[in-house]
């Protein structure tokens, strides 16, 4: 009720949710007590969460940020839903997000834009920027959002929040709505290390129903929270350390990696040589699945159809045509050209090759360090507005996200400080199925 209360009262402004339903929190707050007095809990037990609008929850309108979307509800849970209301967590409600999960400031979305709680001129960042602003503005102590090239790093860093990108294939894509599916990954975000990983425990692990799901056996995400990190080898990709990154929030990371070595880590200079393809790569895959996956939404069978046209072909083309948004417009246009025939060798298959030398740029640096530092973003949470209008400037800030989805692994964004009152996060990257580690990593530094 509390944080029902402090929603009411904040969220008209912030936007951090699209869809709070009091009624529905409350009745799982119950059962939540029921099972607290009859000694049936786990650690989330009547934990509050607020769950990124991208996953479908049974019963709750479920929009993915879009107008295609808006009266969609869900009569099904995804696995992530499913596990975390297992485990006796409350929905809080859904969070606003890009449409689709496509941006970087959370300015796409049909319910508009998300403010920063530290600055309400500036972006909270995106795609989950509404996830992380509920988090900031304590409308929820921890959320769940996904990551397709950055989008629960990257707003964790803007918004002052720990968030956890896992391993591809290590938490269920099961009813989380698909966007570039090669891509998607959904973890927690949260205040702490320790708080990403309780979340993590609950929503990792194998799921028949997602065909990408690892086969393998539950990991302890507390395992090794406590780990003193003597001998850590932390690699320093020169990449991240050159051009392209604003200088006060390279200093907070060069504080914040002197600070591991206060901790007994040493560093190792490292080399991504392929880094700055990621963008061109990411930009023709991410879109090109996009394009495929988005061919559902056809006004037949659910989601938004427009009220009138002439005849079949007539109603698709005017549903796709309102239902959707500038930016997934831009995506799915760009998708199917580099999928098409003449343009296929020469965009979508070299992109394919990139990603193949990107995922061998960090199996070389692995072999050469524990954990790779760097920055999230090369700045702070920039202002509404600023670069809307410019895809390609959009495009670029997700310089530092993007290789780790193309190469599948696992990454974190913690805070590292603050730059004229703005969060800076400090990207951690580990190797497949690091998530212990990495959770470890940034534990002992909060
Ligand atoms: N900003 C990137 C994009 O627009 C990543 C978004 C995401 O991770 N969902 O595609």
């Amino acid at each position: 009720q509390t944080y029902l209360d402090r929603i009411a009262r904040l969220n008209p402004d912030i936007n951090a949710y699209i869809t709070v339903a009091p009624e529905k929190s409350l009745a799982q707050a119950k059962a939540a007590d029921a099972r607290i007095a009859a000694g049936q809990t786990t650690a989330l037990t009547g934990i509050p969460l607020a769950q990124k609008d991208i996953f479908c929850a049974q019963g709750w309108r479920t929009t993915c940020g879009s107008k295609m979307l808006d009266n969609f509800v869900s009569p099904y849970d995804a696995t992530v839903i499913e596990r975390l209301n297992t485990a006796g967590a409350v929905i809080l409600g859904k969070t606003n997000m890009d449409e689709f999960a496509m941006g970087s400031s959370n300015e796409t979305s049909y319910f508009g834009a998300v403010k920063n709680p530290w600055d309400r001129d500036r972006v909270s960042g995106g795609s989950s920027g509404g996830s992380a602003a509920a988090v900031a503005a304590r409308l929820a102590p921890a959320a769940t959002a996904t990551d397709t090239g950055g989008s629960i790093r990257q707003p964790a860093a803007l918004c002052g929040l720990t968030g956890l990108k896992p391993t591809y294939g290590v938490v269920s894509r099961y009813g989380m709505i698909a966007y570039a599916s090669s891509l998607d990954q959904g973890g927690p975000m949260a205040r702490s290390a320790e708080d990403c990983a309780l979340l993590l425990d609950a929503m990792a692990g194998f799921d028949p129903r997602d065909s990408t799901s690892l086969e393998r056996p539950a990991d302890d995400y507390l395992r090794d929270l406590e780990r003193p990190l003597a001998g850590l080898r932390i690699g320093l990709p020169k990449e991240f350390f050159g051009e392209g990154c604003d200088a006060a929030v390279m200093a907070s990371i060069e504080a914040a990696i002197a600070e591991y070595r206060k901790l007994g880590a040493e560093t190792v200079e490292v080399s991504l040589p392929n880094m700055k393809l990621s963008v061109p790569a990411y930009y023709v895959i991410a879109p090109a699945e996009a394009s495929s996956n988005l061919s559902r939404y056809d006004g037949v069978r659910y989601g938004y159809r427009a009220p009138e046209y002439a005849d079949l072909n007539d109603m698709y083309a005017k549903t796709r045509a309102q239902g959707f948004g500038d930016e997934v417009k831009r995506r799915i246009l760009i998708g199917t050209y580099v999928l098409s025939h003449g343009y296929y060798d020469a965009y979508y298959l070299q992109a394919q090759r990139i990603r193949r030398l990107i995922a061998d740029d960090f199996r070389t640096a692995f072999k050469q360090c524990d954990v790779i530092m760097g920055p999230t973003s090369p700045t702070t949470a920039f202002k509404l507005g600023e670069k809307i209008d410019d895809p390609v400037q959009m495009y670029l800030f997700d310089i530092f996200t993007l290789g780790v989805n193309l190469a599948g692994l696992p990454g974190m964004s913690v805070p590292c400080g603050l730059v004229d009152g703005l969060p800076v996060g400090l990207q951690l990257i580990g190797d497949y199925f690091s998530e212990a580690r990495l959770l470890n990593v940034a534990h002992r530094y909060q």
